[in-house]
């Protein structure tokens, strides 16, 4: 549409803003470091040959991965969830169409045992991309589809982080720290000789205490994201899920639709935020890790490609058209669920047309 584009240009031009200074000023720190005190100090004025030309290898080296795990985030992106046709809740057309043009796809799906709603108990739908969207996805309009475990918009990078590439992301902070702890680390061992030889610290070349300067402050800034990232993984959450339940207590009550196979209804229990903090944890930090970094704890520190694989659901069956973006609860929520469901602590139950479109699957096996 025409009349988008100025809007659009301007937003691109933002949005692409902060990467381009981040990116230059990493590689301004790149010469400073390898040309000015590397080549220049340690190795003419000191003459630590060995030393010098060492250091340099590993900056590159460091510079060059980050810049790769970069590019992959961007190009791998967050992982676009794939397209859920709405649940057969009520008495759809959904097999009528089927009859009519077999090469039309179900308009509606029998749903799972257990998923997001609204309290009516209707899953959440995004007319965008005209499809349900499931537990912990979010729709990003900066790439205009929704993103499977949406976790934030990282403005340093210039792209939105989700299932798809969070294990980069990891990877991204985790060298981009290695590479700033060898720069501060390698400088501060130094700067006493240097000075010694410039008599005065004004005197050392401006372009090293830059560079130190720079690497301090992107030190202090990725290491506690990091860590904070690391604790995100321990316990099973989210940036986005963390910010709901701080900044918005109130408004963020969660409920989910629960089929009881005992008696055959659906149930919709709500949640409060405070319950939802820890609705993803499954209690086993191993377990919890793996569910973002992947199964191979070998590939947890190889900074290529994501540990989220391509998927093309081939039937209509809602496991298979996730793929590897399903999410799964725990067994102790589900307790929890069927708990509140024994106290009537329910806001509503229902009969579904699909559960039972599940029996008769059920029975007929
Ligand atoms: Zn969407």
């Amino acid at each position: 549409m025409r009349f988008n584009r100025p809007k659009i240009t301007y937003f691109r031009l933002n949005r692409f803003c902060v990467p381009v200074i981040v990116f230059a000023l990493i590689i301004y720190a790149t010469w400073a470091y390898c040309h000015k005190f590397c080549y220049d100090q340690v190795y003419v004025a000191l003459n630590h040959k060995s030393i010098a030309i060492g250091l340099i290898v590993a900056e590159i080296i460091l510079a060059l991965l980050v810049f790769g795990i970069w590019l992959q985030l961007v190009l791998i992106g967050p992982g676009k969830q794939p397209r859920v046709p709405p649940f057969r809740i009520v008495q759809d057309l959904g097999e009528e169409i089927s009859s009519i043009d077999d090469e039309k796809p179900l308009s509606s799906i029998i749903p799972p045992d257990v998923y997001q709603c609204d309290p009516q108990g209707y899953p959440i739908w995004c007319s965008t991309c005209q499809s349900l969207k499931m537990e912990r996805t979010h729709h990003s309009s900066t790439l205009g589809y929704c993103i499977s475990r949406f976790d934030h918009y990282c403005v340093w990078i210039g792209t939105v982080v989700g299932r798809k590439n969070y294990r980069l992301f990891i990877q991204f902070n985790l060298y981009c720290d290695m590479l700033f702890c060898l720069i501060i680390i390698s400088i501060c061992c130094y700067l006493p000789r240097i000075v010694h030889q410039h008599k005065r610290l004004p005197q050392v070349n401006p372009n090293i205490l830059i560079t130190l300067g720079l690497d301090c402050v992107g030190f202090l800034m990725v290491t506690p994201l990091l860590l904070s990232h690391i604790y995100y993984m321990m316990t099973n959450r989210t940036s986005i899920e963390i910010l709901a339940t701080k900044r918005h207590a109130k408004a963020t009550q969660t409920w989910f639709c629960y089929y009881n196979a005992v008696d055959g209804y659906r149930y919709v229990v709500e949640f409060l935020p405070r319950e939802m903090q820890d609705f993803w944890n499954k209690h086993k930090i191993l377990i919890n890790i793996k569910e973002f970094l992947g199964q191979n704890a070998f590939m947890w520190l190889i900074p290529i490609g994501s540990n989220i694989e391509d998927h093309d659901a081939i039937t209509t069956n809602f496991d298979d058209i996730l793929g590897p973006y399903r999410e799964t609860i725990s067994q102790r929520f589900r307790e929890i669920i069927e708990h509140k469901i024994e106290k009537g602590e329910y806001v509503k139950s229902m009969r579904v047309y699909g559960d039972r479109c599940r029996d008769t699957l059920d029975h007929s096996v």
